[in-house]
């Protein structure tokens, strides 16, 4: 990875914390007569490319390690259980029709369908209730189960795995969610859910500051 090319501000900051350190976002701001949130944004890029080391209640500090390999490492260590939503389930027998209304009760993109024994059995997204709703069938007469992307096609994921994990498959599979599951030995119990919206906030998280 090439190092990266830091700003003037930047660079002020930088050499504020070389002769001050270890020194809070706050004192950091009063120096440059700016307010600490119009710093955040430049302190958390000089901590996650490894410039600075925070620590909370002490303030920032030089490392002087200059490579961006900590964005690396931070994005590595990012998991589904740090980042999954509640999954929102129904079941089987439900009809298109009500499970429209879930969808939008529940205000979310996708569904995930489980059998009798609250196992894993499908997938339900916007475009599977589009396909059926255009043709000419009474919605109030189809069950989920006739029209869902069914199990063993679902790709699912584990809490313990990463987030560039399920970002690959986001993409490869060109789909916006994955059910996180527990793998029984009589099948997959679903206990969350990742969508394209949890990997928009891990990236986000990214840019977090330390709250100095
Ligand atoms: P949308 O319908 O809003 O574009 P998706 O791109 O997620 O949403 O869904 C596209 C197709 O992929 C649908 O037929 C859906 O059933 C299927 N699908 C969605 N999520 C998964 C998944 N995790 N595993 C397998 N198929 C899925």
């Amino acid at each position: 990875m090439s190092p990266i090319e830091l700003n003037k501000r930047q660079n002020e900051i930088l050499d504020i914390v070389k002769g001050n350190g270890p020194i809070t976002g706050e004192q950091i701001a009063e120096r440059l007569h700016l307010t600490r949130s119009t710093l955040r944004p430049d302190l958390a890029i000089l901590t996650m490319a490894g410039f600075l080391d925070a620590r909370p209640r002490v303030g920032y500090f030089y490392s002087g390690k200059k490579t961006s390999q900590s964005i690396a490492d931070n994005i590595a260590q990012m998991r589904v259980k740090n980042f999954q939503s509640i999954p929102v389930v129904v079941e089987e027998s439900m009809t298109v029709y009500d499970a429209i209304c879930h969808m939008f009760l529940e205000d979310v993109g996708s569904l995930f369908v489980v059998d009798k024994t609250s196992l894993l059995s499908g997938v339900l997204s916007r475009k599977d209730f589009l396909r059926t709703s255009i043709g000419n069938q009474d919605l109030n007469k189809i069950p989920v189960h006739m029209i869902m992307t069914r199990m063993p096609n679902v790709t699912y994921c584990l809490k313990e795995d990463t987030i560039i994990d399920v970002a690959n498959k986001l993409m490869s599979r060109q789909i916006d969610s994955l059910p996180v599951v527990k793998i029984r030995k009589d099948g997959l119990e679903v206990v969350g859910r990742i969508t394209k919206t949890n990997i928009t906030r891990a990236f986000l998280s990214l840019a977090d500051d330390h709250d100095l």
